[in-house]
């Protein structure tokens, strides 16, 4: 019998999941509770890279996800995903040497380039520093155009989106999972994946479990176009930023390689949005910049920074929350509808087990 996966949420996580699921035959139904991509894949920054790990076994899950990318676009054709390579000087002197020795002693792309031939790959650049990090096979993706690609692609295998709904409840019968409680009725299912970003820890409160998660609230901001000038991600001591497509010069408002340090956002946006414009002129001095779009995030970054996806102590009842889902959510979608499929774990996703915060906070039930 084809088995009945709900799916709790529409970022790229949920869709992912549900491109893949249904691409091998599950029968899938997502419910979002509001539009596809509102949380964090429609504020996100969109880099795709390995050059960012916080272990060895993060860095192989994330070179692993570069190449994810890849493979859903062969299945699926052309996606908002390209490819320009990042230009890092984030870090500087025996920083920068120690993280350049790391990424080749591991055999990732990696470049050390000097003024001149920074100046050369990104002329657009004013003021390129002495030195810098190039990571020549790191792309961005339009993550709100992604995850509604996927989804799209999802209905078209058969997959149902209910949109505008919020599940309120997961239900339960003889101690396994049996489906999700909303406003409209109640959804039966054989397994529930739960992919709500920052809304997990809410569902999974009233069934006993909590999911510790970092409060890192952001703003992501957009400037006006610009003409054609930037074609790498640049990542520096100030800021992360990149040109899109029709000129737009996308930020974070801070800098700090995916995850805001602080646990608020100090200022208001409108005060957040002139410091990081004013740091943005210092990297591209003398070039009319004004902010056209700021939008307030919460990067869904569980307690230990690091992904939770698998099982929990709830038969029936899956969990696929994380930050860094540009770079991952291709691989977490094949990977998770592998295991709900097959039924065999994947032994890439053994380090982020929900269990590991078990003798914390996740209690038994
Ligand atoms: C400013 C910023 C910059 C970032 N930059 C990068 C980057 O450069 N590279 C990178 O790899 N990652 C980056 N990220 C992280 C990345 O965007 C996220 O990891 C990813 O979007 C998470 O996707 P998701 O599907 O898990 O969550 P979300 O996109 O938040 O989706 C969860 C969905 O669940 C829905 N939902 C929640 N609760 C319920 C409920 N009860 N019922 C129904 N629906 C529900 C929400 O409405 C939402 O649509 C960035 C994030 C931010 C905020």
């Amino acid at each position: 019998m084809t088995r009945h996966v709900v799916i709790v949420g529409a970022g790229i996580i949920g869709a992912a999941i549900a491109f893949r699921l249904s691409q091998g035959g599950a029968r899938v139904t997502v419910v979002e509770g509001a539009l596809p991509a509102s949380g964090a894949s429609g504020r996100s920054f969109g880099w795709i890279n390995a050059s960012f790990s916080l272990n060895e076994d993060h860095f192989l899950l994330r070179v692993a996800a570069l190449t994810a990318h890849h493979a859903l676009a062969a299945d699926l054709g052309p996606l908002p995903t390209s490819w320009p390579g990042a230009l890092s000087w984030e870090e500087e002197g025996a920083a920068q040497d120690a993280t350049f020795t790391r990424l080749t002693e591991a055999g990732y792309p990696v470049r050390r380039l000097t003024r001149t031939e920074i100046a050369a790959l990104e002329p657009g650049l004013p003021a390129p520093p002495p030195t810098a990090l190039h990571f020549p096979t790191e792309g961005v993706t339009d993550l709100a155009a992604l995850t509604r690609h996927l989804l799209q692609a999802a209905a078209g295998q058969g997959a149902r989106l209910i949109l505008g709904v919020p599940v309120t409840g997961i239900l339960t019968r003889n101690g396994a999972a049996s489906g999700v409680r909303t406003a409209e009725g109640a959804i039966a299912a054989d397994c529930v994946v739960i992919a709500a970003g920052t809304g997990a820890p809410a569902l999974l409160g009233p069934l006993g479990m909590t999911l510790p998660m970092l409060h890192r609230p952001a703003l992501i901001l957009r400037t006006n176009p610009l003409p054609p000038r930037l074609s790498h991600i640049l990542v520096t001591p100030a800021l992360e930023l990149r040109q899109e497509a029709d000129g737009r010069i996308l930020a974070p408002t801070s800098a700090g390689h995916q995850g805001d340090s602080s646990d608020r956002l100090s200022d208001t946006p409108e005060a957040l949005a002139a410091d990081a414009l004013a740091r943005l002129r210092s990297i591209l001095p003398g070039i009319e910049l004004d902010w056209q779009e700021t939008l307030r995030a919460e990067r869904p970054m569980p307690g230990d920074g690091l992904p939770v996806v698998g099982s929990t102590s709830l038969p029936g009842l899956y969990l696929s929350v994380m930050h860094s889902g540009a770079t991952l959510g291709p691989l977490i979608g094949s990977l998770v509808s592998r295991e709900l499929l097959l039924g065999r774990a994947e032994p890439m996703l053994a380090p982020y087990r929900p269990d590991r915060f078990a003798r914390d906070s996740i209690d038994q039930l």
